[in-house]
């Protein structure tokens, strides 16, 4: 299989070639390597006819069956994940190592998802009568995702969508098209047709989508403007939602911490992906008893870090992933700049012509900044210090926002009890970034709406029959 040219298009099982393409860029050099085949309107609705007639076959064959074809899909995956990793680089930006280990989460993801059933739940079990319910699955879901993970984050949608009996039509990013395609390649002769479609498109692509009669559920990843337009175009219909959206994580840092060794931690879990990461943590509260050690360790960590094309060796951080979010990221270090704040910048980047900005440490900025207050989603991040717990609490919970959160201390009791204040779907204690297929994960406020992961995340693509049947006499 050539995985640096001949992308095309997924739909009934067959490849689909289109009149327009796009060019995809590599944000290490900013200049196109790739052409991608670009569905309009007619390509869509192939796709969700195709999804629509493969439904009930797919559906009859029950979870062991779908079961045993998504472990062979999952394993027709293994020969090419160090092609899919070389491409991964190219359209996304992230150096290999990191590359791969996202091809092989996403590996290790679908069989996880694979194992799991969702039983008949008996409600009620009385001498009258019995009530349980059943999970049907809800028909075609459209996958919509973005590009900071676009691999998993496919998966995350991919795997549930079809174990639990769905068909789907499935759309990446624009910016980060090529693994999805190609995944979708390798699995034409695996699943039957018209099981799994993938169609990539530009920015009308997805509204055409949400407005698109025959899904019964949209799966959305993204940010929360485009979030509310999906859950608004659904409602047209009462289609499903499941949406996973922004976040501005505050990782709450007491002044028990072994400050060396948390640094490091506190580091890769806001620099991880170029900052790139839904879960990143984008505020950083330190106690004034450790702030200036605290940032001193972190200003080491960045300085000792440069940033460069992920294909090179060494590369531990590549570019921003596209220019539009580049120049966002841009814009918010300038206004610090421009605030008279204090920046702490990494060397300048290894190549120039890429979408390479340095991990930048914003010193202490007032809580009203706009990179404190926004979703930086890129190398920026305001360190924050703080006094009194309560108000670092209250600070920590002043968002729109609910992702993810964390708090490090060494008494993991207290830890705990300041998570349980945390208004977020998900928090660490001594920890980041962590998640897994068997674990709901879960906006809280602006930061989604629904479950993915866990039989949580699996009910989501289904709809619930409750049967009451009378014992009997
Ligand atoms: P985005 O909202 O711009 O785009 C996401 C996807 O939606 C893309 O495929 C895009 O083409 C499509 N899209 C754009 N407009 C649409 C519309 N009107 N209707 C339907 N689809 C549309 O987000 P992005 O820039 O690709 O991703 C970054 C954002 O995603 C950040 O806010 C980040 O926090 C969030 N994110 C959230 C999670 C999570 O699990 N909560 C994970 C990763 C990223």
């Amino acid at each position: 299989m050539d995985f640096d040219s001949d992308f095309t298009l997924t739909i009934n099982g067959r490849e689909i070639r289109t009149e327009r393409e796009m060019d995809v860029i590599n944000p290490a050099t900013g200049l196109a390597f790739a052409r991608a085949p670009l569905a309009q309107q007619a390509e869509l609705d192939a796709a969700v006819t195709a999804a629509q007639a493969a439904f009930p076959a797919w559906k009859a064959l029950g979870w062991d069956g779908r079961r045993a074809l998504l472990l062979a899909a999952a394993k027709a995956l293994e020969p090419h994940a160090a092609a899919l990793a070389q491409l991964f680089v190219r359209e996304q930006g992230r150096p290999l190592a990191m590359a791969r280990g996202e091809i092989d989460l996403g590996i290790h993801w679908i069989k996880a998802v694979a194992r799991q059933t969702l039983a008949d739940e008996t409600v009620e079990d009385s001498p009258a009568r019995t009530v349980y319910v059943r999970h049907e699955p809800l028909g075609v879901v459209a996958g919509i995702v973005p590009w900071n993970f676009p691999f998993l984050l496919a998966i995350w949608k991919i795997a549930p969508a079809l174990i639990s009996g769905n068909t789907m039509v499935l759309k990446p990013s624009p910016f980060t098209p090529l693994c999805t395609l190609k995944l979708a390649e390798i699995w034409r002769d695996i699943l039957p047709a018209g099981v799994f479609n993938v169609i990539n498109g530009e920015n009308d692509l997805g509204p055409m989508m949400t407005a698109h009669p025959g899904f019964a559920k949209i799966s959305f990843t993204g940010s929360t403007a485009t979030g509310k337009r999906v859950m608004e175009a659904a409602a047209l219909d009462l289609k499903r939602v499941t949406l996973e959206l922004g976040g501005n994580d505050a990782a709450i840092v007491l002044p028990d911490v072994d400050v060396k060794a948390v640094a490091r931690k506190l580091f890769f879990g806001a620099f991880y992906n170029s900052a790139q990461v839904c879960i990143a943590t984008k505020r950083l509260y330190v106690h004034d008893a450790i702030y200036d050690a605290m940032r001193d360790e972190l200003a080491e960590l960045v300085r000792a870090n440069t940033v460069g094309d992920g294909s090179a060796p060494g590369v531990m951080f590549g570019p921003v992933q596209n220019k539009p979010q580049y120049d966002r990221v841009q814009a918010l270090i300038a206004g610090a700049r421009a605030q008279g704040l204090t920046i702490i910048e990494g060397p300048a980047p290894i190549g120039a012509a890429g979408y390479f900005i340095p991990l930048t440490l914003v010193d202490n900025p007032p809580e009203e900044a706009a990179v404190v207050q926004e979703e930086a989603f890129g190398p920026v991040l305001p360190l924050l210090r703080y006094t009194d717990m309560d108000d670092v609490i209250t600070r920590a919970n002043a968002s729109e926002y609910g992702l993810a959160g964390a708090v490090w201390t060494s008494d993991v009791a207290l830890g705990i009890e300041i998570a349980n204040r945390l208004e977020t779907g998900t928090v660490w204690i001594n920890d980041n970034l962590q998640n897994g297929p068997h674990i709901p994960f879960a906006g809280a406020k602006q930061s989604g709406l629904g479950v993915e992961n866990g039989l949580d995340g699996l009910r989501e693509f289904t709809w619930r029959r409750t049967v009451f049947a009378p014992k009997p006499a």
